[in-house]
């Protein structure tokens, strides 16, 4: 992946200063997001369908 074309994985935006999570980028904006989401918050569900994909991606990769 092109680390200066990547795009967010949640919500596609530019993610040039975001972080990467398992061969996924994802910006700066989301990253806050998850790591502050209320457990009770209904993006919570949202993200953890989400970053549960990206891992089984990632693991599928490698096999
Ligand atoms: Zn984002």
């Amino acid at each position: 992946m092109d680390m200066n074309a990547a795009e967010c994985s949640i919500c596609s935006q530019d993610a040039k200063t975001g972080i990467k999570l398992f061969n996924n980028a994802i910006c700066r904006e989301c990253e806050e997001d998850i790591l502050n989401v209320d457990i009770k918050d209904i993006k919570y569900e949202y993200y953890k369908v989400v970053i549960k994909k990206m891992w089984i991606d990632y693991i599928l990769a490698f096999n």
